[in-house]
């Protein structure tokens, strides 16, 4: 390397590490362990997807789209969720689809907040959000979700609001604890949002794995809030297409256009052919949505059932497709250690839970997540190892 080259990488890049989830997949394929590590559905995706995936190749949709999205997917979104929201939205100025929502929250984060400015975030949560706001530049901070219900403090909520503060991400249903907010909840979060003038971007990709009733709430949908909500979900968990990258962000119009200068710049357009083919799963029958519903409430017994006679102690998730486990009583040294010890003498893969926490919460070393999305054989192969192991 020339002498002239200060460092290779950047300041920004030196505070956060690689993916632990997808580490995880790699470590799993290593020591043949059966993987219950990243969000990741081992299933195939409906047929019907396939084909019109096949179809709009042969059609010749592929070259660019309209950057901010195909015509017919943003108005068939435009059906979906204009009755989902309670609120009629405009395709051509309301909708961006972005390169699934990890894209779409990083359009939104930058195009919505400046450098030193606040994001406030539950913690525990999904691991690409801190590199994000690293990435722009931004400050997180951190409000505590409690084990075992994983709810917030409201005082510790209200206390970290600012002038500094402009955002606040919120993923319901939640990723890895499983909770699904309330309407109680969300009314105080957007309260403070309209007294503070702070955007919330969501994260709703789970809006359909609810399990006992649960009820998926819109925060855009609650009363003064569609101004400002960035409404972020995609197709990946409820399609299970994962690899398709295929997300969107709904918000007013002025939002809008600061999003979608943004996603241009960053990725001009999410696949062709693939943005065309989403159009029919957006369209699936509302059985399809049921049947999904009741699918993931079968793996979800089962996988609860693996961990109860294992003795491993959870919160009951009500939405998603994780279990988020205490394993503290095992007295390992970490929860790294644990799911280490898990993977290489179990080969059972888990995604260690500090993945979910800043290094100052005092829960990060305590958990360790189960995902469930996948076949009935692998949550066999799963329960076989576990029942086996001794802890
Ligand atoms: N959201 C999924 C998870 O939490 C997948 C993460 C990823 O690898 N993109 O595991």
């Amino acid at each position: 390397m020339s002498s002239k080259v200060r460092q290779v990488n950047s300041k920004k890049t030196d505070q956060f590490k690689e993916s632990v989830i997808r580490e995880m997949t790699q470590f799993a394929i290593k020591h043949k362990a059966v993987n219950l590590g990243q969000g990741v559905p081992d299933f195939p995706c409906p047929p019907a997807l396939k084909e019109a995936a096949v179809k709009a190749i042969l059609d010749d949709i592929n070259q660019y789209p309209i950057t901010f999205g195909d015509k017919l997917l943003r108005q068939t979104l435009t059906e979906k969720y204009s009755a989902a929201l309670g609120f009629s939205i405009d395709p051509e100025t309301e909708i961006t689809v972005t390169c699934g929502t990890t894209e779409a929250l990083m359009a939104s984060i930058l195009a919505l907040v400046d450098p030193g400015e606040e994001i406030i975030v539950f913690e525990p949560y999904y691991e690409n959000y801190f590199p994000q706001t690293v990435l722009a530049e931004t400050v997180v901070r951190g409000v505590s979700l409690t084990a075992p219900r994983w709810q917030f403090d409201p005082d510790e909520l209200r206390q970290a609001f600012s002038d500094k503060t402009r955002a606040i991400i919120v993923n319901t249903p939640h990723n890895p604890t499983g909770r699904v907010f309330t309407t109680a909840e969300l009314t105080m979060i957007a309260e403070l949002c309209q007294k503070w003038g702070v955007f919330m971007i969501t994260d709703e990709i789970y809006e359909h794995i609810l399990y006992d009733g649960a009820r998926h709430i819109h925060p855009a949908s609650l009363p003064d809030m569609r101004d400002l909500t960035i409404t972020i979900t995609g197709l990946s968990k409820t399609y299970s297409l994962t690899g398709w990258r295929i997300g969107w962000t709904i918000a007013n119009q002025e939002i809008t256009t600061a999003i979608r200068k943004v996603h241009d710049f960053l990725t001009i357009a999410a696949p062709a052919p693939l943005q065309r083919a989403a159009v029919q799963g957006i369209n699936l029958p509302t059985s399809f949505y049921l049947d999904l519903a009741q699918q993931y409430a079968a793996k979800r017994q089962y996988m609860m059932e693996t961990l109860d006679k294992v003795g491993m102690p959870y919160n009951l998730p009500e939405g998603a497709y994780y279990i988020f486990s205490d394993v503290s009583k095992y007295n390992f040294v970490s929860d790294i250690d644990f799911a280490k010890q898990l993977l290489e003498k179990v080969g059972v893969a888990t995604i260690p839970g500090s993945t979910f926490f800043s290094s100052k919460s005092r829960q990060a070393n305590s958990f360790v997540r189960f995902c469930f999305s996948r076949r009935q054989e692998t949550l066999e192969a799963a329960r076989e190892r576990l029942w086996q192991a001794k802890f």
